[in-house]
Parts: structure tokens; sequence; C-alpha cells
């Protein structure tokens, strides 16, 4: 049998960013798409990948031209057998010249079940019999603890903490349950977090969203994104200028993938990553700023937690190791301006904004725009980079 010359046309002309992206993650750079290579070992990327035109990686030579040759070398495949697999592993024999043509339905799109708030509801009660309550008592008072727990509808789950994970549209998708130390507020290492959707629903066709996501509905302010829930429910105590939802650890939700981040469109997002996952982060990061996301990457954690301290910013905040500059919070005011034209200001490493510089409608400090460019590009000796910011120019100074 010999495969047809459409079907090997199409499986030609499969997306091979996509092919590539089941394997590696990769970072668009202009034209180009780069990422750690697929074929050898390395810890910088040297594997660049251009649509239309083939992959090429400086390390190992390994290279291609379409996604049938990636499929035949990374799989160790045959030429059929790579147009096979490039089209799907369903039996289908219209992929043969001499056979009749058959119809493949396409895939069903994925059901998600929630769980029903009735068998939410009789967890959201007790608080007092909650770790974690009991530390945000100690630290906030039992009011503030109180409100907290109602706003993010936590709840207590024989004696541990359980946290919805609520959508956009009010939705429980899933509930997860943690152990806590109610002196030092620590989570137990020794026991590991589980989620309890399938026990109360029986359904397999769950799917996680951020904790905290259904509180994005009704504002627009700029959303703060943590990885632990009770990270999320301490910042928002003290920092209530943004709405602060978790990923949920690790494993949790990816920030930067189209399925979760569809609530993000239109935010301010800024990520808060703990001391061992920056690295992680500025790629979600990078992914959502190609995506089109305005999203600042803050590793505040990375210069003042110890490397390898399980310290997260809300332990920081609370030893009062550090304190969010005020000025991050311009950067929602700026985007409340509908005639904003051009905007400076000057970004740090450690907030990422520090001072906002001066608009277009407004004085600048120090006479006018062009000579203050020149005048900064004098006195710091940096080059400013202009970037985006609500469709207009701003430029930026990075120190
Ligand atoms: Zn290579």
């Amino acid at each position: 049998m010999k495969l047809s010359e459409t079907y090997i046309d199409q499986a030609r002309q499969t997306d091979i960013i996509e092919v590539i992206g089941r394997y590696i993650q990769l970072r668009r750079a202009g034209r180009q798409y780069v990422g750690l290579c697929p074929f050898h070992d390395e810890k910088t990327p040297s594997f660049f990948v251009t649509p239309g035109r083939g992959y090429y990686c400086f390390g190992c030579d390994a290279k291609g031209g379409n996604s049938i040759d990636f499929i035949m070398q990374k799989e160790k495949l045959s030429f059929p057998d790579a147009v096979i697999r490039l089209s799907g592993n369903v039996p289908d024999y219209s992929r043969f010249q001499h056979t009749k043509r058959i119809e493949i339905k396409p895939l069903q799109p994925q059901v998600v079940d929630y769980i029903p708030f009735e068998k939410i509801r009789l967890y959201l009660e007790d608080f007092k019999a909650n770790n974690l309550f009991k530390f945000f008592v100690t630290r906030f008072g039992e009011l503030v603890a109180e409100k907290t727990f109602k706003i993010y509808s936590i709840g207590t789950y024989s004696g541990l903490t359980l946290f919805p994970q609520t959508d956009l549209n009010g939705n429980i998708r899933q509930a997860k349950v943690i152990e806590y130390d109610p002196a030092t507020g620590k989570r137990n290492r020794t026991k590991n977090p589980f989620h309890i959707g399938k026990q109360l629903t029986g359904s397999e066709n769950l799917q996680k969203c951020f904790f905290g996501e259904n509180l994005l509905k009704g504002n627009t302010l700029p959303v703060a994104i943590v990885e632990s829930e009770k990270t999320a429910a301490i910042s928002s105590i003290i920092y209530p200028q943004f709405v602060w939802i978790a990923t949920g650890g690790k494993n949790g939700v990816n920030p930067a993938n189209p399925e979760n981040n569809r609530v993000l469109k239109n935010r301010i997002v800024h990520l808060f990553p703990d001391v061992d996952g920056v690295k992680t982060w500025k790629e979600y990061a990078d992914d959502l700023q190609t995506q089109g996301f305005k999203v600042f990457l803050n590793d505040v954690m990375a210069e003042h937690a110890e490397p390898g301290s399980k310290d997260d910013i809300a332990d920081l905040i609370l030893k009062n190791e550090i304190i969010l500059s005020e000025n991050i919070f311009h950067v929602q005011w700026i985007s409340e301006y509908k005639n904003l034209k051009t905007v400076w200001f000057i970004m740090d490493d450690r907030t990422n904004i520090e001072i906002i510089f001066g608009l277009d409608d407004y004085p600048l400090p120090y006479g006018e725009h062009e000579s203050d460019v020149n005048w900064i590009e004098h006195r710091f000796n940096r080059k400013y980079e202009p970037a985006l910011f609500d469709g207009e120019t701003v430029y930026c100074y990075k120190f």
C-alpha cells in the first residue's frame, strides 16, 4: 500500500511549532521560535524553529524542513510511519490510495464537570476547627480572618483547609485540601495536598482553574498570581489593590495556557513566583507576552529569599522583609487614561515599575519630553527600550 499524496501533504503541512511544542517549550523570538534542543542535552537554548522553513540546532546540528522530518528523527520512524503518526493514531484507511474514503468524526470537545455547591457548602461553616484559620486569627484578628475565608470560600475538611477552585462563571471546578500548622501557618510537608472533586462527584471530567478566579468578575483591578492559595489569601489582606489568585503550586494551573488565561484578557497581570519558580514563571511571562498579555514578572523573591528557601511572598510580607512599592499600583492608574499616548516610567529589577516618569497630558518633572529621554540617557547612561503598553508606546528604563 502506498500513502496518497494529499495525505502526505497534509502531514507535511502540520504546524511545526505545534508538533515540536509537544516535546519542548518554544519561545517566540521575532520570526523564529527558540527552545532547548530535543535531540541533545543542553541548558541554554540553541534549537531554532522557523515556520515554513524548518528547524536547526546550533548545538548538535540536528535539522529538518518540516514536521515529518522532525517526527522521523525524534521518534525514529520510517517516512510512512511518521506521516501516519502526524495524522493521529486512529486507523483510517482513507490514508491509502486504493481504499475507499471513510469519513472521520472530529473529536468531541472535552466535557467539563463541576462540583455542585451543595457538596461544598457543609465544609464552609466550621472555621474554628481550621488550623489555617487559627493562624490567620493570630495575625489579622478574627474579623479579618473570617471575611477573607468567606471571600475565597475557604472551608474546613476534617480540620484541614479546603480551597475550592471557582471559575469566572461561579462553577466550582475542583477542591483542594491542605494541612497547616496553626502556630506557624506553614504547610505540613509530610502530607501531600489532595483534591476531593472526584470523591464528591464521581466525575473524571473535572478540570482545575485558578483559586480565586471568580473574584476577577465585576472589577478591573490588576491581577496578582501566586503559587499557593494561602499566599493569595494573605496578600489580599495586605495588598487589596490587586485581585490575588493562585495557580495551586507546581502542578497546578499553567497561567500561560490559553485554556486558563482567557480570564486574564484585558487585565494587567503581575506574576509573583516562589523562589524556586522564577525560571519557569519567566517562561510563562514571555509566553503570555507573546500572546498579547500585559504581564509583569515580579521576581522580588529572588532578591529577598534565601536560595532553596520555602518562603513565599506572603512569608516575607508577614516578616516585614519586603514592602511592595506603592508605585506598582500606578500602572493601573495609567491604564485608566483612555487618551493616553506616551508614558515614561523607570523600571527596576525589584518591583519592575518604580517611578512613573510622566504622561503626555501631564507636565513632566524635567521639561520637554524628548529632552527628558535624552536627560535620562545621559544621567543614567542607559538607552531606553520602547515597549507597548495599552497599544501605545512606553519607554522603559531598566536598572
Ligand atoms: Zn541539539
